[in-house]
């Protein structure tokens, strides 16, 4: 009887949308023919999750969460949603990693993605390795996939993906619709530029397979689109030789002019060149500061710390070198040598031997699972002829001497524009070098406002003086502030969006078109 019933009530629906539209029971997500036909699950436990991140200060209650166990199951609830006169919302959840509600949709339905991988079977990370050409090797890879998971199973073929973020507990798709920037951006590029195709269900629910050649349009909205155009399902990712080991450093520096440009120096290093550093990253001690992963010896932190109190701020040159094979004395010697018109402090020089996925790891105690307290983040990428003002500025003018103490890292490194595509959705400044400054501290939630003031601050002091910075992982809200993010893609983005969802049902927690 209950399936003639829901025969019954989807004959109404295929012939009237009318109906359904109007008939608030009928419709709701939770109703047994929703519920029943979609794999929705709407208990409070669930939906309570659905309405939290890594931020855990936004929270969007949906109606529903599909729990999918195919990506056929996400066109038909696209579809669906696209067939009633008054769409619902529909937001891909990866790993909530978001701080800003991204991956929320307050009355509409979250998309749990994690449930897909319980139906691969195994198979969500495929790996082709050419092995003529290591550097031709590629995986396919799952939209729902963590970065670890893919680095363990490329790493089975002594392959790794090239360009990661300081957190491998990301999902692919939710970091392709950013950029994923990280330690390698220099050299490789960020994560965008280092996929050939993608699967992607678009806002109308079809399934398309597109790349730099085949339905390019798609793919370069969806490549750091902020998930306006499509779910990606799934992505082929450069690979190349792993090494088992890095050489990681930290260098200190007083003086900020000499720090950046080191840093400068040592991205302009080609591609693939053996006599370079691998991995250039930086970030910021003063008050308190992060001891990676107990980087520094114990003994030497009373010598950092006067150092820190003598000049306020001290900028640490993080760095990489992978090796193998080479002796220790070989590498020691190329470090020695890599590093010696650096001008650091003398004496400052910290290096420590890891395994490959170690130091791919090292930040990894703070992106596994949600934490409980809020988070106040800030990401701006910088045009480089502007970072010694963000120096100036907003590290020892606001941050220094406001002094508001919370664990976290103030990050600032750059990156070369030519590694990135243009015709890619997501917004740079219009300069070769720009830098990433992302300020990210775990705060206590009733110093949350005067953490959030702060940040309105530094976009303040951007603003007035003229530095023309692109948010990062933005958090704009209104749709002005978007049509100026994009500012000369906007048009382009728009008419994507248009063609791609146009009845605006993905990724309303971005707010930029809901
Ligand atoms: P979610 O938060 O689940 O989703 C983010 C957005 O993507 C939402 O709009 C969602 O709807 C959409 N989305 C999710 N999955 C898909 C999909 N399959 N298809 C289409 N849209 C989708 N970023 C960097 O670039 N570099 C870093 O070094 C870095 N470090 C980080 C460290 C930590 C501890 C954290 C918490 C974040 C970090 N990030 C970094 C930011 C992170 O890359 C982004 O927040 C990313 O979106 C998180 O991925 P996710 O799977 O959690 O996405």
């Amino acid at each position: 009887n209950i399936s003639l019933i829901l025969v019954m009530i989807n004959l109404v629906i295929i012939t009237s949308n009318t109906i359904v539209a109007t008939n608030a029971k009928s419709t709701h997500p939770c109703s047994p023919f929703y519920a029943y036909n979609y794999n929705l699950v709407c208990d409070n436990s669930t939906l309570t999750l659905a309405s939290t991140d890594f931020g855990g200060t936004v929270h969007e209650k949906p109606l529903a969460v599909l729990e999918p166990t195919s990506v056929t199951e996400i066109s038909k609830l696209i579809k669906l949603s696209n067939s009633l006169s008054t769409p619902f919302t529909i937001a891909a959840r990866g790993q909530a990693h978001s701080v800003e509600g991204q991956a929320q949709a307050r009355d509409g339905i979250v998309v749990n993605m994690t449930y897909l991988n319980g139906y691969r079977h195994g198979k969500g990370i495929v790996i082709v390795h050419n092995e003529k050409d290591a550097w031709k090797s590629y995986a396919d890879v799952r939209g729902e996939q963590l970065w670890n998971d893919v680095l363990n199973a490329a790493l089975e073929y002594g392959l790794t993906p090239l360009s990661f973020t300081d957190s491998l507990f990301t999902s692919v798709g939710g970091t392709l619709v950013n950029a994923g920037v990280g330690a390698q951006v220099f050299k490789f590029g960020p994560q965008i530029s280092n996929v050939h195709e993608l699967d992607v269900v678009t806002g109308k629910g079809d399934l398309v397979t597109c790349s730099e050649k085949k339905n390019s349009k798609l793919f370069f909205a969806s490549l750091g689109g902020l998930g306006q155009f499509g779910i990606i399902t799934r992505a082929r990712i450069n690979l190349g030789p792993a090494s088992p080991k890095v050489k990681w450093l930290h260098l200190l520096y007083s003086d900020f002019s000499a720090f950046h440009k080191d840093q400068e120096y040592l991205i302009s290093f080609n591609r693939k060149s053996d006599n370079a550093f691998d991995a250039v990253e930086g970030f910021l001690m003063l008050n308190q500061w992060p001891n990676l992963l107990g980087f520094f010896p114990t003994q030497e932190i009373p010598r950092i710390n006067s150092l820190i109190a003598q000049h306020g701020i001290i900028y640490v040159l993080e760095l990489g070198k992978y090796y193998d094979n080479t002796t220790q004395d070989q590498i020691d010697q190329e470090i020695e040598h890599l590093t010696s018109g650096l001008k650091f402090v003398p004496t400052f020089k910290y290096v420590q031997d890891v395994s490959y996925q170690n130091f791919l790891n090292r930040y990894a105690n703070v992106g596994q699972g949600l934490p409980v307290q809020p988070q106040s983040w800030l990401d701006l990428f910088v045009p480089g002829s502007r970072i010694s003002d963000i120096n100036e500025g907003v590290f020892n003018n606001i941050l220094f001497k406001q002094n508001l103490t919370a664990r976290g890292i103030i990050l600032v490194f750059p990156m070369n524009h030519t590694k990135w595509n243009d015709k890619m959705s997501v917004a740079i400044p219009d300069e070769e070098i720009f830098y990433l400054v992302s300020v990210l501290q775990t705060v206590p939630a009733n110093m949350l406002k005067a953490f959030d003031d702060q940040k309105n601050q530094i976009l303040e002091f951007c603003e007035i003086s003229n530095i023309k910075i692109k948010q990062y992982l933005p958090r704009n809200k209104t749709h002005e502030e978007w049509m100026e993010h994009f500012g000369s893609k906007w048009q382009n983005f728009e008419d994507r969006k248009n063609e791609f969802d146009p009845k605006r049902i993905l990724a309303p927690g971005q707010r930029i078109f809901n």
